[in-house]
């Protein structure tokens, strides 16, 4: 069976822009699973010579609704699945409180983590992501899931993991 690396974060932050982009690049087939719900899309991907599945998740959050509930209930058995997990998170927007909770989240995982920071379009952004230390999930990438930068020094590290 390939790794499998999954993608998580709080809505809106590109997941799936990076997910598009890594696939568009780097895969030869896209599959849906059957008995997949729409919120975990998986495709295999390679990089270097390593082969692997990645995992588009929805966005974790913490409302009550039946629908979040479903979405966090998704990503976690992506979480739970994942040899790697990429969290993600929105240079745009600094670091949010559910930055935070998906952070402590992963801490019990137990799992290897890689902390990419999308929306680091320019220089400037990409210069600008030290507040993401405090996630304590080490060092961040800058990525641009838009722009398609950055995205190779993520698999770089990902793959190292596997
Ligand atoms: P998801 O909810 O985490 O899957 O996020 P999406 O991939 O659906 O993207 C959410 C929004 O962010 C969309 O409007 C994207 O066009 C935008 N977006 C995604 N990646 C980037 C990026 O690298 N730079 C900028 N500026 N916008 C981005
Ligand atoms: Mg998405």
């Amino acid at each position: 069976p390939l790794p499998i690396v999954a993608i998580v974060g709080q809505p809106n932050v590109g997941k799936s822009t990076l997910f598009n982009r890594i696939i568009n690049e780097r895969v030869a087939i896209v599959e849906d699973r059957p008995g997949v719900t729409r919120d975990r899309n998986y495709a295999r991907a390679s990089w270097m010579g390593h082969q692997f599945s990645i995992i588009d998740t929805g966005g974790i959050t913490w409302e009550d609704s039946t629908i979040d509930e479903e979405i966090r209930a998704q990503a976690e058995i992506a979480i739970e699945e994942a040899d790697v997990i990429v969290m993600l998170c929105d240079a745009s927007q600094q670091v949010t409180s559910l930055d935070e909770r998906i952070a402590r989240l992963l801490y019990r995982a137990d799992k290897p983590v890689l902390l990419a920071v999308n929306k680091a379009d320019n220089p400037e952004q990409r210069n600008d992501i030290y507040d993401f230390y405090s996630l304590g999930l080490g060092d961040p990438i800058p990525v641009s899931g838009a722009h398609g930068t950055g995205i190779g020094d993520l698999l770089d590290e990902v793959v190292k993991n596997f």
